[in-house]
């Protein structure tokens, strides 16, 4: 193994699945850590954690679990993969579980570089854009887990930090000499300015000997080079699973709830959750499961998504987590009706509602299959119900017509 990656979610670890399978490494994704330890041989192996909003305690002992077993597996070099919106609280995770990282390897520094330039998340002078505005005026400021109200990283990451945090300039990037002697002079973290691919291609060559680097998925772009890897490998074949498709969302996110209401508009089933009747009991994931059953031919969708003030009230009403994770355990079961009715084609739209209906499904490994939109590829998973194929969107990727889209693709 060349590279161990963790990702502190799934549809995270599946975005920088793809992007490293495309830069020409052999990449298998496991879901945690085997209770074996032992990891699947590939060039890069990606362990997808469901460790974003969880307790810090908890979020760094399971990342230092997945460290030391990619370690054990020879990885050469770590990468803590976190969201391009760099989603998280004052109390951590990203913060606290780079810094474990860091003393796990024994590094002195490391960096943090969440861009992401084609799907519009850029870093300038330390502050992260979403498009055109400021990541604390993007809708991620309303994000029912994570609210990030400060754009400015280095603020951000530094309130998370016992380390010191400072900030790579941009015109440092863009200056092989002056970044190479920016990072060998480094202690602590840094933010690094990155606004088009060819940064992130540069950083990733300047960070060839650091142990430990962390950003988002975009910042795999530039490391195959460093390991004599290929781009032009071409795609492994998979054998998809004949059968029925069904889409859950579960994210409140601007793009998902614009893909919701383009799949509605095209005349699709669709069947929205409403969270007071599910704790009342009048909404249950059998009834759900029987609306799929009777839906015709085309693949239904089941959304508890809404607009930020009808999430704002559920969570007045339940708690944050507890709204949440009702509706991320009626997904999961849901999903696993489903998947024992034979549907055999999921599209989850949801960091944490794709976390929760992976693990009912109980998927142990994923392999990379077709782009469908950028991060969002399907994806071939062994799970306890046979193989299946997953397409696990963050909430804010993909196209208004992603849904139609991706269960057109496989044939
Ligand atoms: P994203 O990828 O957009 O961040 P996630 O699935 O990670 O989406 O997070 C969305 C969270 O919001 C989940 O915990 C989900 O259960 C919760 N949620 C979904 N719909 C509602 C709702 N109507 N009210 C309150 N919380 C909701």
């Amino acid at each position: 193994m060349h590279l161990g990656a963790i990702a502190d979610d799934l549809t995270g670890a599946t975005d920088l699945a793809l992007i490293l399978s495309r830069a020409g490494f052999s990449v298998v994704q496991v879901a945690d850590v085997p209770a074996s330890g032992k990891l699947p041989e590939a060039d890069a192996v990606v362990v997808a954690l469901k460790s974003r909003t969880i307790p810090v305690g908890h979020a760094v002992q399971k990342s230092l679990a997945a460290a030391r077993a990619l370690l054990a597996g020879g990885a050469q070099q770590l990468f803590f993969k976190y969201c391009s919106t760099f989603d998280s609280t004052d109390k951590g995770n990203i913060g606290p579980v780079a810094e474990a990282l860091m003393h796990l390897v024994g590094a002195r520094a490391t960096i943090a570089c969440p861009a992401f330039p084609r799907n519009g998340r850029t870093i300038y002078r330390g502050h992260l854009f979403v498009g055109d505005v400021l990541l604390s005026d993007s809708p991620m400021k309303d994000h029912p887990l994570t609210p990030m109200r400060d754009a400015n990283l280095v603020r951000v990451l530094q309130r998370q930090c016992v380390q010191k945090v400072s900030l790579v300039p941009l015109e440092t990037v863009r200056s092989p000499e002056r970044l190479t002697a920016a990072l060998s002079d480094l202690e602590g973290l840094a933010i690094v300015d990155a606004v088009a691919d060819e940064d992130l291609i540069a950083l990733g060559r300047a960070v060839k000997r650091m142990k430990l680097i962390t950003g988002g998925s975009a910042l795999a772009m530039g490391l195959a080079q460093n390991f004599g890897l290929d781009a032009e490998r071409g795609q492994d074949a998979l054998d998809w699973p004949a059968g029925q498709g069904a889409i859950l969302a579960g994210s409140c996110s601007a793009a998902t709830l614009r893909q919701i209401e383009a799949y509605r508009q095209s005349g699709a089933p669709v069947l929205p959750i409403v969270l007071d009747d599910v704790v009342a009991g009048a909404q249950t994931p059998e009834q759900a499961a029987a609306f799929c059953r009777d839906a015709g031919d085309q693949a239904p969708l089941i959304y508890a998504s809404a607009e930020p003030d009808a999430v704002a009230a559920n969570q007045a009403r339940f708690g944050v987590a507890g709204a949440g994770e009702r509706i991320e355990h009626f997904m999961a079961e849901l999903a696993v009706l489903l998947a024992r009715s034979g549907v055999t084609r999921f599209v989850v739209a949801g960091g944490e509602t794709s976390g929760a209906v992976s693990t009912a499904l109980g998927v142990s490994t994923q392999r990379i299959g077709p782009e469908i939109d950028p991060g969002v590829p399907w994806t071939l998973a062994e799970t306890r119900h046979g193989r299946l194929a997953l397409a696990l969107k963050s909430g804010n990727f993909g196209a208004d017509d992603f849904f139609a889209k991706s269960l057109g693709m496989l044939t």
